[in-house]
């Protein structure tokens, strides 16, 4: 058994202080105040003065360290093992819009990371496409060369073969790719007032894909229907899509008022103001917001550092990404810092945090035994410090990042 003691434990609605995890195999084993003797064949891990959480969970990060997931094949591998040294256990590779090949692939690189994780890295989730069905007006950094509008119902999921290029793609082949890796596509984010777009949210929810709203203007109205047909997620709510009005309250006025929908919020103090990420978590409570980092491959690099962003180039600056045109292309934050922000900045307690890190995103997505330090579920875990830089990161048992040395 691996024992995790003196440690403050942080738990969904309390802190135990100087407790004790035992782990066995790939399981928490018990979670108790105080000590456990334990046998010579144990092994201990003195943790007094230091916080144990449940692992980082990112539903949206497109890189760190120099990787973008449409970098080529190894991407997504190589940020699996990159984002334990930040306390992330699991993650949802992020693609921005882009043509199908490129989606095919990353796609493929995904299912392989799945399908053999390896050892020392973070669990790979399905994919989060920012895909390339979103309102132009408002794609941010996404491509605007490979924004498509949603398919006329009844049109053939498949296309021609004829029809198949890599420059005169339409929807129904960027359609395709999703289907063909229909198991690695978690979250797909659209816009729901384009033109035939509530089908295409009732195909994909029905197709047991996670719809989220974002890059959007949509109204007040078109959110709720986009609902009612099924759309359960908002994609970084507040950025890139219009400001809430009193009179107008528009996609982000309808997502904070509607239970049904869970939002993302970045929390790297830059994108969204602390207050108004308190603001939102009053709004719809910690167990419906989900804390992302949005990170790129400019995450973890000093200022200056060049990365891309799905192709494009990007640079690091102190307070976020840039595109070479000045336009914001995401953080440079990682989730260790997030926790911190939500803690020191927006005033959360350590569980309320931990809640927007780890435990809400993991029941949105459905990951059972995730999320939580509890008996029975993964020993997916984050050691902090009480400063909240990451001393150990372990997932499944296995110690995957260790600076306590
Ligand atoms: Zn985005």
């Amino acid at each position: 058994m691996l024992i995790l003691a003196g440690a403050d434990i942080v738990l969904a609605d309390r802190v135990v202080t100087r407790g004790t995890v035992v782990i066995e195999g790939r399981r928490i084993l018990e979670v108790r105040p105080g000590d456990v003797s334990g046998s010579a064949a144990d092994v201990r891990v003195d943790l007094a003065g230091y916080y144990v959480l449940p692992g980082f969970i990112d539903v949206h990060v497109h890189g760190v360290a120099g990787h973008d997931v449409l970098d080529g094949p190894a991407a997504v591998s190589s940020i699996a093992a990159k984002l334990p040294r930040y306390g992330v256990t699991a993650f949802c590779p992020t693609t921005v819009a882009c043509m199908p090949e490129r989606l095919r692939m990353a796609l493929a690189a995904v299912q392989a990371a799945r399908v053999s994780p390896k050892p020392g890295s973070a669990r790979v989730l399905p994919a989060h496409l920012e895909s390339n069905f979103i309102n132009p007006e408002y794609r941010g950094a996404q491509p605007v060369e490979c924004l498509r509008r949603p398919p006329h119902p009844g049109e053939p999921e498949r296309p021609p073969p004829a029809a198949q290029s890599s420059q005169g793609y339409g929807a129904a082949e960027i359609l395709a790719e999703i289907a063909r890796a229909r198991p690695d596509v978690g979250i797909v984010t659209l816009a729901p007032e384009l033109e035939h777009a509530m089908p295409l949210v009732q195909h994909l929810a029905g197709q047991g894909h996670r719809v989220a709203l974002g890059h959007s203007a949509a109204t007040y109205e078109q959110t709720l229907a986009a609902i009612a047909s099924g759309a359960r997620h908002a994609t970084h709510l507040f950025n890139r899509m219009p400001p809430i009005n009193h009179r107008v309250p528009g996609l982000a006025g309808a997502v904070l008022a509607s239970d049904e929908v869970a939002a993302e919020l970045i929390c790297d103090g830059y994108h969204v103001h602390p207050s108004m990420v308190r603001v939102a978590i009053a709004a719809k409570s910690p167990s419906r917001v989900m804390a992302i980092t949005d990170g790129t491959a400019g995450s973890g690099m000093p200022a200056g550092s060049r990365g891309s962003l799905g192709g494009q180039p990007i640079t690091v600056k102190d307070s976020a990404a840039f595109l070479d045109d000045g336009t914001l292309a995401g953080s440079v934050w990682t989730m260790d810092r997030a926790y911190a922000v939500l803690v020191s900045q927006v005033g959360l307690s350590l569980p309320d945090a931990a809640l927007l890190c780890s435990t809400t995103p993991a029941r949105e997505l459905g990951l059972t035994g995730m999320g939580t330090i509890a008996a029975g579920a993964f020993a997916d875990l984050v050691v902090l410090s009480n400063r909240f830089a990451v001393a150990q990161t372990y997932v499944g048992g296995e110690l995957v990042y260790d600076a306590k040395g």
